[in-house]
């Protein structure tokens, strides 16, 4: 039977590392991982003998690459012909094929088999092992959750993230935005110094994502959102991708070999460069070495980051132009801002904190609040007050948010009908009143479309819906189409026909390719099938290592005795000597699968030895 769930999370599930927090004894701790660390890779790695989440599987990308998952966040809630989605797919070492609805699907080969994982099912992989770690740090079950998303996540992928998490066994209290949850954290920590209302630009490039944020924050701890801009794909990932395809260049110039071919080669230049834009933060060049890159042909190469900036010039001009855009839309000027504070692993660019400087005249930028933790610290602080913690600090927390992207309906002539406009407080309904435009016209049919382009069909289409009309001449049968927003940003949409003055019409609210009831709950019940499976491999790797110890420390004692025939009677050396040659040649020859050679093996050792060992004087 479950131990009765106890305190509510808060998870950053970041494109390349995820977070988790617990609400505790009226704070936040964040959790440390089973490898000791605060914030974990969102990578998830299937081999032959199991599946590894976190650490295990990063470490092993280059070795693996075309079974190593990382990355889900930029697939989930995409359709797969989604432009953005196919040039990534082109980057990636895994295979993605178009599953049914247009959903994407990874493929990859587990346990031997080939399987098809959607990118909610990996993210939920790497929710459950957040969820692990807080409920092994709380020694009690946990249910419920909020989980934060990229202020410019639209519906599709909010509601593909709200799915993870269900998949994970989660309670999903609430969707949050990244850099909202952000200035939680930051209001939280500066409430004594807060004695009026004061706009605080939150600036987040993470791995994958770009989000800038402008909030109020007043001294009764009301944060309210007043404008959000971004790009769900702009962030430290394409900083490496632009190095790689550099170095790719330089070294078919310098070896005449194009290396864009070998998967295992361009994965291991990928961490290199990783790792070398990260030193480019602190000094100012570094030189990356990789031993037989490819075909036996070593590379190493020098950059500056000089260079490094001049490769990503564009994308860090570009988040220039979101603040401004964020600025723009919530109609202040650059001096109105009081605050600008960063989070995100790649605000630590040099660059990008001078050209922010810059364009606040000088500002020095607040690096208050931990650039890797803020977002699920804020996360943390919402789950313990939706979860009805009593400290004075959480309970007066309001939170104001807004809708990041339009959302309207196409028109006949194509042309997007906007229901709520972008920036707009959440929750909100509206709802807007079309007409046939046809004689006799039997249905009125609405596209759902989320974006600012004045064609409809240049914005991301979220679904379609019909509703059926009474036969009558043009402009004369009405619907009534309700649009709203509720607090996680997620949209639900109706319509209603009205001609006859009836609500009889058709309503119609589950208009959205994504998975089915179905699909979730087959996640559900394969992700307890895979939790048993890590758990029968931990096992069996705990057997495993368990007879490699006993062996060495056998023969560990062995050499100590070595000649001293007055600790041991040579016969009985020669017994352990036998034992030990036995049960090692059983752990150099057996494969995992064969878990009761390695436990018969160590019993068999055991009763040879410790006897033994005991009259050893
Ligand atoms: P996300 O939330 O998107 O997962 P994070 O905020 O955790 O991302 O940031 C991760 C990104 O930050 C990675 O691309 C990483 O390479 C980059 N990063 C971390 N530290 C540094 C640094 N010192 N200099 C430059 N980039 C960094
Ligand atoms: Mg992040």
């Amino acid at each position: 039977m479950d131990r009765k769930a106890v305190a509510a999370i808060g998870i950053d599930l970041g494109t390349t590392y995820s977070c988790v927090g617990v609400w505790q004894n009226d704070q936040v701790e964040i959790i440390s991982n089973d490898q000791g660390n605060r914030t974990m890779p969102s990578c998830v790695a299937f081999t032959n003998c199991g599946r590894l989440i976190g650490e295990g599987a990063k470490n092993q990308t280059a070795m693996n690459p075309t079974n190593t998952i990382y990355d889900a966040k930029r697939l989930i809630g995409r359709r797969f012909n989604d432009a953005k989605l196919q040039e990534d797919i082109k980057l990636w070492p895994f295979k993605v094929i178009k599953g049914t609805s247009n959903i994407p699907k990874i493929v990859v080969s587990y346990n031997g088999e080939e399987k098809e994982f959607s990118a909610e099912e990996i993210s939920s992989m790497v929710l459950i092992k957040l969820k692990e770690a807080a409920e092994k740090f709380l020694g009690n079950v946990v249910r419920d959750a909020v989980i934060t998303v990229p202020a410019y996540f639209d519906d599709s992928q909010r509601q593909a993230t709200k799915d993870a998490g269900h998949v994970a066994g989660l309670n999903v209290l609430q969707i949050i935005n990244e850099p909202t949850s952000a200035a939680i954290a930051y209001g939280l920590d500066m409430r004594n110094n807060i004695t009026r209302q004061i706009n605080v630009l939150i600036f987040d490039l993470g791995g994958g994502t770009f989000d800038v944020s402008l909030v109020t924050i007043d001294k009764n701890s009301t944060i309210t959102v007043k404008a959000v801009a971004g790009d769900t794909h702009l962030g430290g990932q394409d900083f490496d991708s632009t190095m790689v395809d550099y170095f790719v260049e330089q070294f078919k110039r310098k070896h005449k070999i194009d290396i864009s071919v070998n998967k295992k080669a361009l994965s291991r230049l990928r961490v290199a460069c990783e790792k070398a834009k990260r030193v480019l933060s602190s000094i100012i060049d570094t030189i990356i070495d990789i031993d037989s890159l490819h075909d036996g042909v070593d590379f190493s190469m020098r950059i500056s980051r000089a260079k490094f900036e001049k490769l990503n010039e564009d994308f860090f001009s570009k988040c220039i132009e979101m603040v401004e855009k964020c600025l723009g839309d919530a109609q202040m000027n650059k001096k109105d801002i009081d605050e600008v504070v960063l989070v995100g692993g790649s605000t630590r660019i040099p660059k990008v904190q001078q050209m922010l400087t810059d364009f606040f005249q000088g500002k020095e930028l607040s690096k208050k609040i931990h650039a890797d933790e803020a977002v699920a610290y804020g996360a943390t602080v919402l789950a313990g007050k939706l979860t009805g913690c009593t400290g004075k600090r959480v309970k007066n927390l309001v939170l104001i948010d807004v809708v990041p992207l339009s959302l309207g309906t196409d028109l006949y002539d194509g042309s997007m009908s906007v229901i709520i406009k972008r920036n707009s407080p959440i929750p909100i309904k509206n709802e807007k009143t079309y007409v046939t435009v046809e004689d006799d016209q039997e249905i009125i049919g609405c596209n759902i479309y989320q974006g600012e382009r004045s064609r409809a069909v240049d914005n991301n289409w979220l679904g379609k819906f019909n509703v059926a009309v009474p036969p009558a001449p043009k402009r004369k049968s009405k619907i009534r189409v309700t649009f709203s927003v509720d607090a996680n940003g997620i949209l639900n949409c109706s319509g209603v026909e009205l001609t006859t003055g009836l609500k009889r019409g058709l309503i119609v609210t589950n208009y959205k390719e994504r998975l089915t009831t179905q699909d979730i709950e087959k996640m559900l019940d394969d992700a307890h099938k895979y939790k048993l499976q890590d758990e029968e491999y931990k096992k069996k790797t705990f057997v495993r290592n368990a007879l490699e110890g006993y062996i060495d420390d056998v023969k560990s004692k062995i050499k100590k005795i070595g000649n001293n025939t007055k600790m041991i009677h040579k016969k009985d050396m020669e017994i352990m000597e036998i034992a030990i040659e036995k049960a090692s040649k059983i752990l150099n020859e057996s494969q995992l699968d064969d878990f009761d050679e390695y436990e018969k093996a160590l019993n068999q050792l055991e009763k040879v030895c410790l006897p033994i060992i005991a009259k050893l004087v």
